[in-house]
């Protein structure tokens, strides 16, 4: 096999024993620097320099998330930062406080520049009535330049419990051509043990509908690892969600952490499964979705070889970004809402966690931000390196070279002699001037990718630092 139509082989190997020597806490390298490196020196007028500096001769497409922090009960395994109520009249305060961010960040940007991505996130973004989601959107599109031709990618994340076939069409007309669905585990022990109870013909049925409307892309939500999970049961959700044959499929390892997040308390001791019994389901995951023709992308992605992504992958084009991977790696990305992360030019800016907080920056009449980072040129290096590994499993000295102006050889001399353990394992090889993710590796890329991360020696000294999550 050539160097070359090696880098394009997708093949992954589900090796236990391997998998459980490097299960070990790590970034997920969403960015990097991660938000760990993200500090309050870095605020709103250092964000708003970077992005009137985007502008120009140039200037890259946008894309742009919104948070909606709602949701009407907590699945008990969650660990994201959300607002649990059923009042939905808390959405107004909320979306007066998001469409004064809306017209504040729209005026930093070039009206000539096109939003490509947009992308609602949650929370349960379905939390907000169609009324709502419209007015949302129709102020977005009087302070940005929203496209209506079908090469956009407008997304949504939808909860199957609270989102009929009729509301599908209403979501389509207003434009969304991209739809998430959370389905965790269609198994009724495990949704009772999780506080997720969502009926499969609801979400199958929602799933057909999508493939009648204009919408491009389906994409669904497992987690394995949660309770009262077995290999029989995940096999009967795995088997029905590969019927409906959605683009993509994400299976996220379940971590159980009390103690960072108050829901999982709720989650008995006794329904939890082992961690042996946790690596079994992941290589169920890998085999029967590989096995069905889900090509494997990385860090729990997997998509249909007609996908975006598994083009994009071969391409060159794919990134990592907070929403998991994702094509268009050339838009800066702004994003809007309580907790969500911009990334504009070299810059992360976060806003402010707390709805109070950012409710009175807001009032403050500027932006929300309360935190980021500037990249300097070293960890311009290092988040190009760390991309390669990440997205492309294949990283070429030379074009890393040309574009930082180093001997990649000489300027990564300790990393490489750090990764000889990995190559004996065969986690990776060099193959001249190239690196290469093996197909044993694909399923510990990351590990690969943290021994180029320059800040994580200062952050993760010991191996149980509860701060990321760990490969399983
Ligand atoms: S998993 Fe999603 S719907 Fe459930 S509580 Fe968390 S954010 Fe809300």
């Amino acid at each position: 096999m050539s160097p070359m139509s090696a880098a394009l082989s997708t093949e992954t190997i589900f090796d236990a024993d391997l998998v459980r020597r490097y299960d070990r806490p790590g970034p997920r390298y969403t960015s990097y620097p991660t938000a760990v490196q993200f500090h309050a020196g870095f605020g709103a007028a250092d964000y708003e320099a970077a992005a009137r500096a985007s502008n120009g001769p140039g200037a890259k497409p946008l894309s742009i998330y919104m948070h909606v922090p709602f949701c009407e009960s907590p699945c008990f395994y969650c660990g994201c930062n959300k607002i649990i109520t059923r009042d939905h009249g808390r959405a107004r305060p909320y979306l007066d406080h998001l469409k004064l961010e809306i017209e504040r960040q729209g005026a930093l940007f070039d009206r000539g520049r096109l939003v490509d991505q947009l992308h609602f996130g949650g929370g349960t973004p379905t939390f907000l009535s169609d009324a709502e989601l419209a007015e949302v959107l129709e102020h977005v599109g009087r302070h940005f330049t929203l496209r209506s031709d079908p090469d956009r990618e407008y997304s949504i994340e939808i909860d199957p419990r609270t989102v009929s076939v009729a509301r599908l069409d209403v979501l389509s007309k207003l434009g969304l051509n991209r739809v998430s669905l959370g389905v965790q585990d269609f198994d009724p022990e495990v949704q009772d043990a999780v506080n997720r109870v969502q009926s499969v013909e609801d979400t199958l049925a929602l799933i057909r509908r999508a493939r009648e409307l204009p919408i491009d892309s389906v994409s669904i939500d497992l987690i394995y690892g949660l309770p009262r999970q077995s290999r029989a049961s995940f096999a009967k959700t795995l088997d029905i969600v590969i019927a409906a044959r959605p683009d993509r499929i994400a299976a996220y390892s379940y971590a159980h952490l009390p103690h960072l997040f108050k829901p999982q308390r709720q989650i008995k001791q006794a329904d939890l499964i082992t961690p042996a019994e946790k690596l079994g389901l992941l290589g169920l995951t890998v085999e029967t979705l590989t096995g069905a023709g889900y090509v494997y992308i990385g860090m729990d992605h997997f998509a249909l070889p007609t996908d975006e992504l598994v083009r994009a992958q071969a391409d060159g084009t794919l990134q990592r970004n907070f929403q998991g991977y994702s094509t268009r790696a050339e838009c800066d990305l702004v994003a809007l809402g309580v907790s969500s992360i911009s990334k504009v030019g070299d810059t992360y800016a976060q806003n402010s966690k707390a709805l109070p907080e950012y409710y009175k920056r807001i009032n403050d009449g500027g932006l929300a931000i309360e935190r980021g980072v500037k990249l300097d040129a070293e960890d311009r290096l290092r988040r190009d390196v760390i991309q390669q590994l990440m997205c492309a499993t294949r990283l070429d000295f030379a074009g890393i070279d040309r574009r930082h102006g180093i001997r990649f050889e000489e300027h990564f001399a300790a990393e490489l002699e750090r990764l000889k353990p990995l190559e004996a394992d065969d986690l990776v090889r060099q193959e001249g001037r190239a690196l290469r993710i093996t197909a044993r590796g694909r399923l510990l890329m990351r590990n690969v990718a943290m021994v180029f991360d320059a800040h994580l020696p200062k952050v993760a000294p010991v191996a149980d630092q509860p701060r990321f999550s760990r490969v399983v």
